[in-house]
């Protein structure tokens, strides 16, 4: 039979799938000695068949009986007993860390009767008895009977005006309990459950149920964690934070999740429970204050974090509560970190020789590694700072202030770059914090709710700026000197050092970007990457190429570590002011005509590749024939017939008009272009192949790769690789000849393709047009939201490669690729050459080479050195 609850002591880190991160954690501690309080887990399989049956599974409710009688027994006390009661938390914690975002229930078990008994056990404290049970109601109130919170706030607001909830007394907190029970009925036209056991069992659903709620769908949308893995709840003995001056709770990470560095980081709030922590009820203090407070707790946390940080061989962020000058662990896990941090942190513990090179690229991702591309504001740029808070996600962030998450969305939507400012954020202001380039809070500390999402997703974060009097309803906040700044005003905000600027600062490079760009490292930061960066190049296996059709973006790609050029698009060759000479080349009468036009053409062209090969300095490139359809290089049509409507038209615009609309597609994606034009048009791919040719002859050592585009068939490649062949051996040069694979048919018939090709690169942009029946250029912005809405697709299509479907076609491309002509050089030229995951799948069925636009090779350096080494370490998420 299905075992659905493990003891503390039962489990182990690796059991995350089954117990969460929160309960694989608790239980990896308690196995460790640390002190944590018993408790036991309810399994995500349990949540997965609660959510999937709409009931619990059979056997449930006896196990969890079981387990809280051994609780029981272990602690002395039974759940919610009138003189001396157990009190319980319950917490959700899914296989990945999703801050805030489900829920949980502290001091169940209390009630009429127990909370005199729970008074007595605490030395006769009434009022912490009396809080404890005024937060039950309103905890439970809001998460598990679904009772707006507000109603309980603003009754909480209205007893105790400008004081601290610290202040009231047992007679208003009683009072308080009376009005919370009141709330309840009325909501609910039920009495508040005096039952513990009912109490719990209620509130493991409502953990249950918070996995479908609607916030936290949309963090896992946004963080890309799969929707069906439920979560598991944890059950626990309560330890109280909220007993009085002795007592606290905190949050602490064993080094800064900013910069990496070590030290004493966190926050520690006195007489408190620990969501008030994170809710920023009242301003914490920082966690070095705990020592003059409680230096015997302080030095056994230090103690701890230091077990926790080699044990787990990487930074960790805890929770904790002090009860009485009593140290408890409620959680650990490895903790979030920004993009620097990380890539700072995995060289660190590598020279304290905690982990090997080999882990710590792969503790680093692609993204971290982007976000480290960003840019951040210029230092001479003139600046009016108007506040500073904490750094707590770097970056630089400028736009229009909002003040509440809808308007962020809304604006947003509209293309305005945003920064959402608020006192503080709570999970229902996630949907504004995506659409924000960046957010500014005026209370919270660096582990506060928006640090942590902000760190997370990789967006700007200043957060406690505190000399800011938000005044959210009337759209506006007022910085020291009476600045006011309403919605719409623009601010720029400084992640990195934690200061908010008036107006549009001048952002510039990152210093990663400068190191790319052949700078020497001469930061911290910067050793860091070039660390990574070199040990990721010896790890990995595919080649890593740029799509650059100028020589400037040749020059670049190849300073950030291109091996060559993937992708030489020909088409832009076609535009500005040689548009004219493809105007006469459609118009030409007679052969001669067409000729000429494309007689001056070749010149031109092969200055172009000349430029091209000389910044590659003997890297191959591959430079593909012109692919889009020939209408788009003429005039627009509207244009013409408007003038020849007013009568304007000139002789030539006449026949340009009808050329154009000879050439009018329904479907111009699906039409002629590619290799069909080259077909169709005489002399167009042979005046190309002449001029790449002369090109490479001009430029020694260049290595031209010729590649024809949107072949569906071996025939169609035959007959362009016949005439290019007799024109290589015509000029005396070699190269080599190859296609896109971007047609689904060229997939599928694969193996007769490399017959007639020396290298494939599959141009994964068309194939997922076709393979999908998506139009490349509008189902986006149609409908791939509602897709995305309706879980269809996690991500679309066109920014992560579909390993299912497009995956597929390319799978069967190699292998009868490869069946046919062994030595068959393979690479990729879409979009998805430069996404981490699509990099992975490239690896893992064995293409030679990624290829992506300059700004992206890093990334795709890093990913494919991860993609290698993840063969031996599965683990890399
Ligand atoms: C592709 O289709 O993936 C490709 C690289 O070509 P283009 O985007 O130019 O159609
Ligand atoms: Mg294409």
């Amino acid at each position: 039979m299905a075992k659905y609850v493990y003891d503390f002591t039962e489990g182990n880190r690796n059991l995350k799938d089954l117990l969460g991160g929160k309960g694989a954690n608790l239980a990896e501690m308690t196995n460790l000695g640390l002190p944590v309080p018993p408790g036991f887990t309810i399994t995500t399989e349990a949540c997965r068949h609660y959510l999937a049956e709409g009931s619990v599974p059979d056997g449930l409710d006896q196990e969890v009986a079981g387990h809280l009688e051994a609780l029981e027994s272990q602690i002395g006390r039974s759940l919610g007993q009138a003189d001396d009661p157990l009190l319980v938390s319950v917490r959700s914690g899914a296989k990945f860390s999703m801050p805030g975002m489900m829920e949980t229930v502290l001091n169940i078990g209390l009630n009429d009767e127990s909370v005199h008994g729970l008074a007595k056990q605490a030395g006769g404290n009434e009022r912490f008895a009396w809080d404890s049970y005024r937060r039950l109601i309103q905890m439970f109130g809001k998460t598990v009977l679904g009772i707006d919170g507000d109603l309980f706030e603003r009754a909480l607001d209205a007893l105790k005006g400008k004081r601290q909830d610290t202040d009231l007394d047992t007679g208003e907190l009683q009072g308080l309990v009376e009005t919370y029970k009141g709330i309840v009925r009325e909501q609910t036209g039920k009495d508040f459950p005096a039952d513990p056991r009912e109490q719990m069992r209620l509130a493991v659903m409502a953990v249950f149920d918070s996995w479908n709620a609607p916030r936290a769908i949309l963090y896992r949308r946004q963080e890309r964690i799969p929707a069906d893995l439920g979560t598991a709840v944890n059950i626990m003995a309560m330890v109280f934070g909220n007993y009085g001056d002795d007592s606290g709770t905190g949050v602490a990470f064993t080094r800064d999740p900013g910069s990496g560095r070590q030290g004493i980081y966190g926050d520690y709030l006195q007489n408190a429970q620990g969501e008030d922590v994170v809710a920023g009820i009242r301003n914490t203090i920082p966690l070095e204050d705990l020592e003059r407070l409680d230096k015997d707790s302080y030095d056994e946390l230090l103690g701890i974090m230091r077990t926790l940080e080699n044990h787990y061989r990487d930074l960790c962020d805890i929770e904790f509560t002090i009860e009485r000058g009593r140290l408890w662990m409620l959680q650990t896990r490895v903790g979030k970190r920004t993009a620097a941090a990380a890539f700072s942190i995995a060289t660190q513990l590598v020279d304290q020789g905690l982990i090997t090179m080999d882990e710590a690229v792969t503790r680093v991702t692609g993204d971290q590694l982007a976000q480290l591309m960003f840019p951040r504001f210029d230092g001479g740029a003139p600046k009016k700072k108007i506040a500073k808070g904490m750094n707590a996600s770097p970056g630089a962030a400028v736009g229009k202030a909002v003040f509440s998450s809808e308007r962020a969305v809304e604006l947003s939507e509209q293309g305005e770059d945003v920064i959402l400012v608020r006192r503080e954020t709570n999970p229902d202001d996630l949907a504004g914090m995506i659409a924000a380039k960046g957010i500014l809070t005026s209370r919270g500390g660096k582990t506060s709710h928006a640090a942590v999402v902000a760190r997370g997703m990789g967006k700007t974060c200043v957060c406690g700026a505190e000399e800011l009097e938000v005044r959210t309803a009337e759209q506006r906040f007022i910085a020291p000197g009476d600045v006011v700044v309403s919605e719409g005003d623009v601010i720029s905000i400084d992640g990195t050092t934690g200061e908010v600027f008036l107006g549009e600062v001048a952002v510039v490079d990152s210093a990663v970007v400068e190191y790319f760009e052949g700078a020497e490292p001469d930061d911290e930061l910067v050793r860091a990457v070039d660390r990574v960066m070199r040990h990721a190049d010896g790890a990995r296996r595919l080649g890593v190429r740029a799509n650059a059709d100028t020589p400037e973006d040749a020059a670049r790609a190849r300073r950030f570590g291109a091996e060559g050029i993937g992708l030489c698009r020909t088409e832009h060759m076609f535009l500005g002011e040689r548009r004219q000479l493809v105007e006469d080349l459609v118009l030409a009468a007679t052969d001669a005509d067409r000729q000429a036009a494309l007689d001056a053409l070749e010149p031109l062209q092969k200055s172009d590749f000349t430029g091209i090969f000389q910044a590659m300095n003997g890297d191959p490139v591959t430079i593909r024939l012109i692919d889009p359809p020939l209408h788009e290089f003429l005039p627009d049509i509207v244009d013409l017939s408007i003038k020849a409507a007013k009568d304007e038209a000139t002789e030539k615009d006449h026949k340009l008009l009808t050329a154009v609309k000879r050439l009018h597609e329904q479907n111009p994606m699906l039409g002629l272009r590619g290799v069909r034009l080259g077909l169709v048009i005489p002399g167009l791919f042979t005046m190309q192949v002449r001029a790449i040719a002369q090109a490479a002859k001009e430029v020694p050592g260049s290595k031209a790769e010729i590649m024809i585009p949107l072949v569906a068939a071996v025939q169609e490649l035959e007959a362009v690789r016949e005439e290019a062949v007799k024109i290589l051996a015509d000029v005396g040069v070699e190269a080599l000849i190859g296609t896109m694979i971007e047609v689904p048919r060229a997939a599928l018939t694969a193996g007769q393709i490399a017959e007639a090709a020396e290298f494939f690169s599959f141009g994964t942009n068309d194939m997922t047009q076709m393979a999908w029946g998506f139009s490349r250029d509008d189902v986006e912005a149609a409908f791939f939201s509602r897709y995305l809405d309706l879980g269809i697709f996690g991500v679309s299509p066109f920014e992560t490669l579909d390993r299912e479907g497009v995956g597929r076609l390319m799978e069967i491309a190699v292998a009868e690729g490869r069946a046919a002509r062994p030595d068959l050089h393979l690479g990729i030229c879409g979009e998805h050459g430069g996404d981490p995951d699509s990099v992975h799948f490239c690896h893992e069925v064995g293409l030679d080479y990624v290829s992506c636009s300059p700004f992206r090779i890093p990334v795709a350096r890093l990913e494919a050195g991860r993609a290698a080494l993840a063969e031996t370490d599965s683990d890399t998420r």
